[in-house]
């Protein structure tokens, strides 16, 4: 018998946003990783399924089990530094933020891309394909170049690019944890690096026409929109030799979000959102104008794990995002992306509709090679989300029928959902993603024979019949 003494029945999981909730027969939380195999094979001889549990910020049923639900976050440690080939194996329970501090403070390491939230773990991050921005840069888990993954017959395997090729690995970086375990990641990094930083304001329609140029010339962009406004945020980072001039930074986001929760004026605005929704135009000009500028190149320079995280505190809302090809750098579908839901937004105004009211969000990274990377097979992607307040019981009538229509307008560019946001059009992923798909099931097939690592929601996403 496994030591089950980490395990919890009637255990009630929710995911961070509230949305999901499942009770587990067994939830457990090992301190040894002994363990792992253990419970998986447990799992398996009694007929059940395993899902593993990192962060729980994934706003998709790409966790929720009956039967075991694995949580990884006492496995949070870095293993071992390669300082020869700038490599780290790292638990993948630790908390992506966490790695790019230990990684720079004890190493001079940093990653070269990374998600701007800092809490959710490694083995969350890299088995869904996160991202962050950098138009030469991938997901995290392009970043990974070996694994260490307890198999469904309880088996504990170590894959490189070396030992077992590409194919496996493109299985592996994007597994939506259904090839097994991920125990341990190795992760490519580079010396530590710094980053000027500008943000700014500028002209919404001036800056969409002219986007490609925006992007090409700086290595990471975003752009944010909050509804109703003539103008855009801008986020530029290029990577400097210069020393740092900031060791901590007030970037906008967590001091809107307390803000909004701690003071009164704040408070009374949120609740306005919430209660008289018209008002929402002028609230959206109010949260543009408090987001702050620096125009100046060299007046801010900070450290890379300092910069990508540059927001730490979150609302509650819905997130829905979808990555959209950049063929030869031609940024015509970002332009539609982007104009279909400005003007959607304005088009439900005049209805006296207001189903956005938090930002419409660009990021702007490479293709990946990973099977199921939403980004697989493009040239460059520009990651697209709205996102919308959900906290205090908004009901999703308000604003689910706008996301699924935005939705079907950027799968008809082509796009491909980020798997832990809102995804509505599940039953055509398997087609999206074609041959990608095929491959990854075939290695999902020889790996996971009893389909362990399966839920009711990757069963839809597979088009797959559980087995008797
Ligand atoms: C406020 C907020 C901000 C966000 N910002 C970003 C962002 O900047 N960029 C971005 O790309 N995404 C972002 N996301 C989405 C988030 O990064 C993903 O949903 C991510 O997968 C969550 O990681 P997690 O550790 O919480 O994993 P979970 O949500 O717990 O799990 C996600 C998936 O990973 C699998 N998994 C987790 N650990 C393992 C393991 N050890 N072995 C095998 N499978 C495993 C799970 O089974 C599941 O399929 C954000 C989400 C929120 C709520």
């Amino acid at each position: 018998m496994p030591n089950l003494d980490n395990c919890q029945q009637n255990f009630t999981w929710h995911n961070w946003n509230g949305n999901l909730t499942a009770t587990p027969s067994n939830y457990c939380k090992p301190t040894d990783a002994n363990d792992l195999p253990k419970i998986v094979l447990a799992a398996k001889n009694a007929g059940k399924k395993v899902r593993v549990l990192g962060g729980g910020f994934s706003w998709t049923p790409v966790v929720p089990t009956n039967d075991y639900m694995i949580d990884m976050t006492n496995f949070n440690r870095i293993i071992s530094v390669d300082m020869e080939k700038n490599l780290v194996t790292v638990e993948a329970g630790m908390m992506v933020g966490d790695l790019s501090v230990e990684l720079s403070e004890k190493y001079k390491l940093s990653l070269e891309t990374e998600t701007v939230i800092p809490y959710v773990t490694v083995g969350g991050a890299v088995a869904l394909g996160c991202h962050g921005t950098g138009y030469n840069q991938g997901t995290y888990s392009d970043l990974v170049v070996g694994m260490e993954v307890i198999l469904a017959d309880g088996t504990w395997r170590t894959f490189t690019v070396e030992s077992d090729g590409e194919e496996m690995m493109n299985a592996l970086r994007v597994s939506l944890g259904a090839l097994g375990i991920i125990f341990s990641v190795t992760l490519q990094c580079v010396p530590l690096f710094n980053l000027q930083v500008v943000d700014g304001r500028a002209d919404m329609v001036d800056t969409i026409n002219n986007i490609q140029k925006l992007v090409t010339s700086h290595d990471y962009v975003e752009v944010f929109w909050f509804p109703f406004n003539k103008q855009c945020w801008i986020k530029t980072w290029d990577k400097t030799p210069k020393p740092a001039t900031e060791s901590e930074i007030k970037w906008g986001w967590d001091e809107l979000k307390t803000y909004l929760e701690i003071s009164t004026f704040g408070k009374f605005l949120m609740d306005r959102l919430q209660n008289t929704p018209s008002l929402t135009p002028l609230i959206m000009q109010f949260f543009s104008f408090l987001m702050p500028e620096n125009k100046l190149a060299d007046n801010v320079i900070a450290e890379s794990s300092l910069v990508f995280h540059y927001q730490t505190s979150y609302l509650q809302v819905w997130d829905m995002s979808y990555c959209i090809n950049i063929p030869n750098n031609d940024f015509t579908n970002v332009q539609k992306a982007w104009n279909q839901v400005v003007n959607r937004v304005n088009a439900l105004k005049d209805q006296g509709l207001y189903p956005q009211n938090m930002v419409l969000h660009t990021r702007y990274i490479q293709n990946s090679s990973a099977y199921l990377s939403p980004t697989v097979g493009n040239d460059h992607t520009c990651c697209i989300e709205i996102l919308t307040f959900n906290g205090d019981g908004r009901p999703t009538s308000q604003y689910e029928d706008y996301f699924k229509q935005i939705e079907q307008d950027w799968i008809a560019l082509g796009g491909k959902p980020h798997w832990g946001k809102a995804i509505y059009s599940i039953d055509n992923l398997k087609s999206m993603y074609g041959a990608n798909m095929a491959k990854f099931l075939q290695i999902r097939q020889s790996l996971d024979p009893n389909q362990v690592f399966m839920n009711d929601f990757l069963y839809q996403v597979f088009q797959m019949q559980p087995s008797k």
